[in-house]
């Protein structure tokens, strides 16, 4: 019998509201599912019965009932598959290996070699092949790879500008699948970052929520009404090169008094040039810093204040913007929370407009530098769950 496209896409809708409602609720019953669900019985049943044969869920032992036969209780099987999270930041790439519903099962980080994109693939693709290494053995295997760059990339992946790492229209997608002939997805980390928070972190509890990456650039994820917002073609949260001073250098866009030239991890490494001694001037990073600012070295933790007070500069425009519930800073930076928490927060506090303070949160990410590799590996595992329906269908 032939069905109607509507009826397909019925049927469709219907089955990924059942895995949704077993993925994210389990464990219940199918009586359960009908109720929450508002599908008859016989619907459940038979969309129960489809995924227990592509083993996407399980039954276990019974559960409570309420009198007469205990019913039997259903389970995602988040061990069907697994799925690959990059997180490729200026100076490293992070790697994570994660089951379907997100856990993670192996991890790697190494340094970037250099900054040009044929290092990279290659540093990349030496990763990966470590982590599929890793991937315990599964029904599906490993079922994609997301990789987050800190940059704008357009609906089909491809990198056009990351001016960080120097990048203009790189095709990593195509580099990268060909190698492994696996899906593979591109996205910019801010909103990669955004989105593993709020699915795995503080961002659970709060359906508008802004995601501000503060690592060697400024990126922000946008979070409303529980989805991520890309723009019309994947390109907002570029608020890292907002000026907020018409005099200032000038960027690598091309802009000048870019907001991160003032309050990024690059801009905390070039004044910090001025506090310390010559020998080091060199070798400054993020981890000496924070080394310096735990031993009390007031000068390094005055750069930090000055950093919070700066990030906060924007994080006051973004809450009079967005009105949001919830503003999540992560990435590298999130590291000296310790330091920038106080100086953000004085400035929120001394915003005119006191209303936008009503049911404010400002907080650091839970996640800290998973957050972008987390939130690519569960972009990739919805995806594979995504078209799985399809296939069944065709
Ligand atoms: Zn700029």
């Amino acid at each position: 019998m032939k069905i109607s496209m509507n009826q397909h896409l019925v049927k469709l809708s219907n089955k990924s509201l059942v895995l949704t409602i077993i993925k994210e609720q389990a464990p219940l019953s199918r009586a359960e599912i009908s109720q929450r669900s508002g599908l008859n019985k016989g619907t459940v049943s038979s969309l129960v019965q489809e995924l227990l044969e592509e083993q996407l869920c399980f039954e276990s032992g019974p559960g409570e009932s309420s009198g007469g036969r205990r019913p039997v209780m259903l389970l995602f099987n988040q061990q069907a598959g697994y799925s690959i999270g990059i997180d490729l930041g200026v100076n490293y790439i992070l790697g994570l290996l994660t089951d379907l519903q997100g856990n993670i099962v192996h991890e790697k980080k190494v340094s970037n070699p250099s900054t040009r994109p044929h290092s990279i693939l290659k540093a990349i693709n030496t990763l990966i092949r470590e982590l599929l290494d890793n991937a315990p053995s599964s029904h599906y295997g490993v079922v994609g790879i997301g990789i987050g760059v800190p940059g704008v990339v357009d609906n089909k992946g491809t990198v056009l500008l990351a001016p960080n790492l120097g990048w203009k229209n790189v095709h990593l997608k195509e580099g990268v699948e060909e190698t492994f002939q696996l899906p593979v997805l591109i996205e910019n980390e801010a909103k990669a970052g955004a989105y593993g928070e709020s699915q795995f972190g503080s961002g659970q509890l709060s359906e508008n929520l802004i995601y501000v990456s503060a690592g060697t650039g400024i990126g922000i994820g946008i979070i409303l009404k529980g989805e991520l917002y890309r723009g019309v073609n994947g390109f907002s949260g570029e608020m890292g090169h907002m000026t907020i001073d018409i005099n200032g250098p000038t960027c690598r866009c091309g802009n000048r008094g870019c907001w991160e030239l003032y309050s990024s991890e690059q801009a905390l490494l070039l004044k910090a040039q001025a506090i310390l001694p010559t020998t080091v001037k060199d070798n400054i990073t993020l981890e000496l810093l924070l080394k310096e600012a735990k031993s009390n070295h007031q000068e390094v933790i005055e750069l930090f204040h000055e950093i919070g007070t700066l990030l906060g500069v924007g994080i006051n425009t973004i809450v009079n913007t967005f009105n949001p519930h919830r503003v999540i800073i992560g990435n590298r930076l999130a590291e000296a929370k310790e330091w920038l928490r106080e100086p953000i927060e004085q400035l929120i506090a001394q915003n005119y407009f006191q209303f936008q303070r009503e049911n404010l949160e400002i907080s650091f990410s839970t996640l800290t530098v998973h957050a972008t590799a987390l939130g690519m590996a569960a972009f990739s595992n919805e995806q594979f769950l995504k078209a799985d329906y399809q296939e069944i269908e065709s």
